[in-house]
């Protein structure tokens, strides 16, 4: 961290907040609030006479409370810049009880109380997102006795409590008597793999920090009795499975189970936990002097903000989405912007180190490069079409099309760089306007001419999503799980791309159903493309009524990447629906569309051209 401040070419800002981001890869704009500290951190040598004299003790946040620090102080002692701050909402200030005993101290004169918030400007190629965890509050599952007692502590609190630079010194104690517990239990997973209270997903890192706060333990103090209490214990890493195995060595007793209830005896205050031993299948009582929880970690709420400010979209458990899970895990949906730590999902210190070096290198070919190299899939105008409705750069997920403008007659602008080429845009214009470079029109409509050519009440029209949809039928190959030979996908980057037209022509050559399938709302590969995908199907669904269609022949579903086995399942399903449309109707929707013609313009400027 001292390095960092150090680094020439590292501007570091503290105590800030990112307000505003706009542009797009290698030329974003960034609008920094750099917080007022009331103090000026370039005068400030860190002598410390400031707090000695502030009248004003409020618990230490970084020690977790078991300590006090003053209103003005220095955050934690490795803290960059080495500098005091102010904490303004406990400062008595000078008004209405003049204090002001800080300033007098300050033989630098850096205080001041009077310093506004500033907002800074800064131009940068690439981004890195890097805003760490929080850890899960296990208030609400009070069978644990957080609340209730006060020698249960998190895992939180026992990486302070143990710390030489902590509240005692590096001196285990327990908070009730102030002495060294004979006897230590740890329970794991709380907050993390729960269904009903906390958070569903493993929290990755509880297993391996309670193996090494038991060995800190033992370290310690050998006579200390540590027993675990776990569902089961993922020592999956690198070295981790020994360190478990010397754990174990060293004494400490593993207990397959999770305490129901926690009970206190009133006068020594120790704790008594009832726990099912699931490897004997008996019910235990053991007599604990203290009691650690392992707590999980989650997203922080911050986060949400970012998210927007950044145009990326998060996982169901909250944490940032990736790119691609295997192929890109470092990289934002939005290019130019990558992730490091705990952002993306629960890491430990070696993992989130190897992340950020990723993600820094990632930045550097970007922009070492100098030009951006984009796939050729994106999005292109075709002006003369164009009526100026403005619906392109309202769908585009990622802010690419700057809308047009009637009045200046200005066409919509699309900025190339930032175009993902998720389609939405151009399944949503409604004049035929825009056309990708890749995932044509034509193409498509070629493909599902090749596919309805022969015996088309026979075959299921799917469209599926490349990220999701497609990879889970990838993934139901590959699981040799069985689906009808009935269905035939059709590819496109994004089910956004799906344009109704395709939808039409489909039924209009005779196709009984027709799909469309992408990623769930929450894994959208292009942010939040999937709305439009959603919004465009249950018009069609509108449409089809109106036209006496069956709107159940249109079907519309959410596969992701890893449904293998729902993509066989759906796909099974859409074969029972597909053998109760009959020839009959089938021939009156080929009736109902048979002047449909999708490319109605193209056609009808070859025919003037002719
Ligand atoms: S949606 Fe189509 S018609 Fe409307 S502004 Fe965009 S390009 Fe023009
Ligand atoms: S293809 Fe997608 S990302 Fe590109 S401009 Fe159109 S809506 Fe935006």
């Amino acid at each position: 961290m001292m390095d960092v401040g150090r680094h020439p070419k590292i501007e570091l800002f503290t105590f800030s907040e990112v307000e505003e981001v706009s542009g797009f890869v290698g030329n974003f704009r960034v609008k920094i609030r750099k917080k007022a500290r009331y103090v000026r951190a370039d005068e400030c040598n860190a002598c410390g006479e400031c707090a000695k004299v502030c009248p004003v003790v409020v618990p230490d946040e970084y020690q977790q409370g078991f300590s006090s620090r003053k209103a003005i102080y220095m955050p934690f002692a490795q803290a960059v810049p080495s500098a005091y701050i102010l904490d303004m909402s406990h400062c008595l200030g000078t008004n209405p009880i003049a204090c002001g005993k800080c300033s007098k101290a300050c033989a630098k004169k850096c205080i001041d109380y009077d310093m506004q918030d500033e907002i800074v400007e800064r131009e940068v190629g690439a981004i890195i997102v890097a805003t760490g965890l929080e850890v899960y509050d296990p208030r609400p599952l009070d069978e644990f006795g957080y609340t209730r007692f006060e020698n249960v502590i998190t895992s939180m609190e026992f990486e302070r409590l143990i710390c030489a630079g902590g509240p005692t010194a590096g001196h285990f104690i327990r908070p009730t008597d102030r002495r060294l517990p004979k006897t230590v239990g740890f329970i794991q997973c709380v907050g993390s793999r729960a269904t009903k209270r906390g958070n569903r997903y493993c929290s990755n890192i509880c297993c391996m920090n309670t193996v090494k706060d038991t060995l800190l333990l033992k370290d310690h103090y050998p006579d200390v009795q540590c027993k675990v209490f776990y569902m089961d214990m993922r020592a999956f890493g690198k070295g981790f499975e020994e360190m478990y195995r010397r754990s174990k060595e060293e004494g400490v007793q593993y207990i397959r189970g999770i305490p129901g209830d926690i009970y206190e005896d009133p006068v020594t205050k120790n704790l008594l936990l009832l726990v099912e031993n699931t490897m004997t299948g008996k019910v235990e009582e053991h007599e604990l002097e203290m009691v650690v929880l392992a707590v999980g970690l989650q997203a922080r709420p911050e986060q949400k903000e970012l998210q927007k400010l950044l145009t990326l979209s998060n996982t169901a458990d909250g944490f940032l989405l990736e790119s691609h899970p295997k192929l890109k895990p470092v990289d934002a949906p939005t290019q130019g912007v990558f992730f490091a730590g705990c952002v993306e999902a629960p890491k430990d210190i070696k993992d989130s180190v190897t992340q950020a070096g990723a993600a820094a290198a990632r930045a550097g070919i970007l922009l070492n490069a100098g030009q951006v190299t984009i796939e050729a899939i994106t999005s292109m105008l075709d002006p003369s079409r164009c009526s100026f409705c403005g619906l392109c750069s309202r769908v585009c997920p990622y802010h690419a099309i700057i809308p047009p403008d009637r009045k200046k007659g200005q066409y919509p602008v699309f900025i190339e760089a930032a175009c993902a080429g998720c389609g939405a845009c151009a399944a949503e214009c409604p004049e035929d306007a825009i056309s990708m470079r890749h995932f044509r029109d034509e193409q498509i409509l070629a493909q599902i001419e090749a596919i309805l050519a022969e015996k088309p009440e026979q075959k299921i029209l799917a469209f599926a999503c490349n990220w999701c949809s497609y990879a889970g039928g990838d993934n139901a190959g590959t699981a040799r799980l069985q689906y009808p030979p009935s269905v035939r996908l059709i590819r496109t980057m994004c089910s956004g791309r799906v344009d109704e037209k395709f939808v039409w022509y489909g039924f209009k050559l005779g196709a009984p159903i027709v799909l469309v399938s992408g990623c769930h709302f929450a894994d959208c590969h292009y942010i939040n493309a999937v709305q439009w995908t959603q919004r465009r199907v249950e018009r069609l669904w509108d449409k089809l009524e109106k036209k006496g269609i069956r709107p159940e022949r249109l079907q519309l579903e959410w596969i992701s990447a890893a449904e293998g086995q729902k993509f066989a399942r759906v796909m099974r399903e859409l074969e029972e629906l597909r053998q109760k449309v009959t020839a009959e109707e089938i021939r009156q929707t080929m009736e109902i569309l048979k002047d449909y013609e999708p490319l109605k313009r193209e056609t009808a400027v070859a025919a003037a051209s002719t």
